[in-house]
């Protein structure tokens, strides 16, 4: 019998493979998993160069798989300062000095996730530092405060400047630049100014990003944006043996997106690489119900003269999206209003009589409000429920602005991840990491602990269970990987991951107390919590 290199016993394997849900020991060679089974049994695999991990009976599970995420804007964004916890000036100053300390060959210093009223001024910022730009940005993106060298270098300190209909720029009574930003335009004439990293830049920060996924059990990502620029990014990594997660690329499609651009779609589709491939294209038919850009079926509870226009009509989407099918891709479509998660079912009901029946595997992503007679369409049509848990407000104390948006008539078909399983679904989860982090223990607790907002709303919490397996196997076989991840299984790749705890001995209101203390991607040890 072969020898493995890595065998973990004493674990309580929660393998997703129906044939063997529960195991102890499994052991790995190269990058498969040769063996899955007893301690006894798995003693076969043992020689003298064979590591033993222990699992000390805690939780071992395929490798996660987040099925949204944004991971290259999302590596460059971690290159800024993080202002979310900020609450003084005093923290800010802090932060800001840390970070300039540690990035002392930026030319910028960049700041995101600030609260408003903690500064308002330019000289509140040069007081902090003066001789490098500063530019930081409100947690919603809808404000940003710079200071005076930043001001000048943009040449908005004296003087207006013509920035386009939608911006302020803050002025006092002499027409000087207080160093407030309202909106994009205003916001753009800073932030153009800063250097997009390079592309050897970009790689160290996607490995920075991809080793903290890592520590949360991540081994595979489906991104949400796209194009062959970002697809070749990932794929430099591959290349310089540096890649130490899975990623699948999809093409995004915008409504100017013409039919011969579809033709990068087809090259990205070719990309097969053992980490990183293309093959998908990404759509959006909606915004997001805070700003009102949901599409919705029924008013807004809160301002019922809002009017919404999906950002593809039936049509427009229906012939981009057939194009797409023809060429064999899978379709994701952000919706979050009911009225976008309607369009898009009607759209691939439409291309399927076309096109005819395949094993096509579209999706809809986000689905935050969901008509009933439309949840049943998902099984019918072969459709995959992408949802992201921690997007639902947790309570209704904790939440100003969804709720009232939708109001309580829309509540019961909210976030709605038990009803639209059990109407036959395959639920994929994620994050949509940078919208919400990407620690799946965060995604669990808000599956498993969520609060009803109103008595009478139906439960949608989701098992334990169901959430390791939109984690692992339904998330594999949401991007046609099924026969070689997502489960604990003989011949499978060997992702991997061992837990802190044993995740079904853990009460549910503890389950964020949960880490991972060991990852594997590919039979390497990618993350050692241990070490
Ligand atoms: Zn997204």
């Amino acid at each position: 019998m072969p020898s493995a290199d890595i065998i973990i016993k004493n674990a309580k394997i929660i393998s997703g493979d129906e044939s063997n849900p529960h195991a102890e020991a499994t052991a790995v060679r190269g990058n498969r998993i040769v063996y899955v089974g007893t301690n006894e049994g798995v003693e076969s695999f043992k020689d003298k160069s064979t590591r033993i991990i222990d699992g000390h009976g805690h939780t071992l599970t395929a490798g996660f798989i987040d099925s949204h995420v944004h991971l290259l804007s999302g590596a460059i964004w971690m290159n800024s300062a993080q202002l979310q916890e900020v609450r003084t000036k005093e923290d800010l100053k802090k932060v800001l000095l840390r970070f300039a300390n540690e990035n002392k060959t930026n030319p910028w210093i960049v700041g995101r996730g600030i609260r408003y009223g903690i500064v308002s001024t330019r000289q509140e910022l040069d007081e902090i530092i003066a001789d490098r730009p500063i530019y930081i940005g409100a947690y919603d993106g809808h404000t940003a405060w710079v200071n005076t060298k930043a001001l000048e270098m943009a040449g908005i300190l004296n003087e207006e400047k013509d920035l386009g209909p939608n911006g302020i720029v803050l002025r006092d009574e002499n027409g000087i630049a207080v160093g407030e930003l309202r909106e994009e335009d205003a916001m753009n004439a800073v932030f153009d100014l800063i250097p997009v990293p390079d592309s050897n830049r970009k790689r160290e920060l996607l490995k920075l990003a991809i080793q903290e996924f890592n520590a949360t059990g991540i081994t595979s990502v489906h991104n949400m944006n796209g194009d062959m620029e970002e697809l070749m990014a990932y794929a430099a990594l591959e290349d310089a043996g540096e890649m130490n997660m899975r990623v699948y690329v999809p093409y995004h499609i915008k409504p100017e997106t013409t039919e011969e651009m579809l033709s990068e779609a087809a090259e990205m589709a070719k990309v097969q690489m053992d980490y990183v491939r293309g093959g998908s294209a990404k759509f959006f038919m909606d915004g997001v119900w805070e700003s009102y850009t949901a599409f919705n079926i029924d008013p807004y509870a809160d301002d019922p003269d809002v009017k919404v226009e999906p950002i593809f009509s039936l049509e427009h989407f229906t012939r981009m999206a057939s194009l797409c099918d023809k060429m064999g891709l899978q379709i994701a479509v952000h919706c979050c209003g009911d009225g976008a998660v309607r369009q898009v079912l009607d759209g691939y009901e439409v291309i399927q009589k076309m096109n005819g029946k395949r094993d096509s595997r579209h999706r809809v992503e986000h689905i935050e409000v969901c008509q009933p007679e439309d949840m049943p369409r998902f099984k019918e049509l072969g459709v995959i429920a992408s949802m992201q848990t921690s997007h639902a407000p947790f309570s209704l104390e904790e939440d100003l602005v969804w709720t009232e948006r939708t109001g309580p008539q829309r509540w019961p078909i909210s976030f709605a991840w038990r009803a639209i399983k059990n109407a036959g679904a395959t639920l994929a989860l994620g994050s949509d990491w940078t919208v919400a982090p990407f620690d799946p223990m965060i995604n669990f607790h808000f599956a498993l602990n969520r609060r009803k907002w109103s008595a009478s709303d139906p439960d949608q919490r989701l098992t334990l269970e169901e959430c390791i397996l939109g984690y692992t196997r339904d998330a594999a076989y949401t991007e046609f990987m099924e026969n070689q991840k997502g489960q604990v299984r003989e011949g499978y790749l060997a992702d991997l991951v061992l837990f802190s705890h044993d995740l079904f001995e853990v009460k549910p209101e503890d389950i964020l107390t949960v880490k991972p203390v060991m990852t594997m991607m590919d039979g390497r040890i990618v993350h050692d919590g241990e070490a």
